[in-house]
């Protein structure tokens, strides 16, 4: 049985008191909540004072990004085993922004998922297709071409550590977002390819969450599918009582 993982991506949004004061607010809203698995990914230079405010709570922290080389000479990077070392317990890597706005390739991602394993963190990986890909019918495709190239090397124990997101490029800040039905459809497809690749005792137990313009009004409808297995939120994670309203109505 898996359990949902709801992540908020906060993007680069937000000064540290106001982070501060949503991280508590989810705290105190958040205490009682036990159904589901719930984690926040504030930007970098924040996640520290989130981990010290969030900590022996029910809600995890992420980072956005990290660097896969182990500490040295890698100017403006942040090591994985830094994250771990703050008390963060998931990154995000390869977003849509990241593929698309500063051109990570499904390669270099593959070299951090490889390093976030190792550091010990849970590697919350995105994938997606592009509008134009989407009509072009070649979902599936784009799909499995990054899943190939970011899990490359990757065992199946580590594989059951993962998190994958599928985020259609289309539906991220949009307010559009794929019906219940294309997105039960992507993550079948997906889970098809863990199954292909890792068997079915793998394929079971990894999680994959949704992600684009999740709001509490439509949450409910795409995680009740059978593959769906958690969101990972950008907009409506940045308000107390927006993000706690998709929890409150998938849990
Ligand atoms: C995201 O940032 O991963 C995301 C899905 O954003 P939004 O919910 O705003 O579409």
């Amino acid at each position: 049985m898996r359990r949902l993982l709801i992540a908020g991506n906060w993007k680069m949004n937000m000064k540290l008191d106001s982070a501060k004061a949503l991280a508590q607010g989810l705290k105190d809203a958040a205490a009682d909540v036990s159904e589901v698995d719930i984690a926040v990914c504030p930007p970098s230079v924040y996640v520290q004072p989130i981990c010290e405010i969030l900590k022996g709570s029910n809600i995890g922290v992420g980072a956005q990004n990290a660097y896969f080389e182990k500490a040295g000479a890698y100017t403006g990077e942040i090591e994985m085993a830094m994250l771990t070392d703050v008390g963060c317990q998931y990154v995000i890597l390869g977003h849509s922004e990241r593929r698309h706005i500063l051109g990570e390739s499904s390669e270099f991602i593959n070299l951090k998922v490889r390093a976030a394993l190792a550091a010990g963190l849970c590697p919350i990986v995105c994938i997606g297709e592009l509008l134009k890909e989407r009509e072009a019918g070649v979902t599936s495709d784009v799909n499995r071409r990054q899943l190939d190239g970011s899990f490359s090397g990757v065992s199946a124990d580590e594989m059951k550590k993962c998190v994958i997101a599928y985020e259609p490029v289309w539906a991220i800040g949009t307010g559009k977002v794929a019906t219940p039905e294309q997105a039960q459809e992507v993550h079948a497809d997906v889970r098809a390819w863990l199954t292909d690749r890792y068997g079915a005792d793998v394929a079971d137990v990894v999680r994959i969450q949704y992600g684009g313009s999740v709001k509490g009004g439509n949450a409910k409808e795409i995680l009740s599918k059978p593959d769906v297995d958690g969101a990972l939120v950008g907009g409506a994670s940045l308000k107390v009582d927006a993000f706690m309203e998709i929890i409150n109505n998938v849990r």
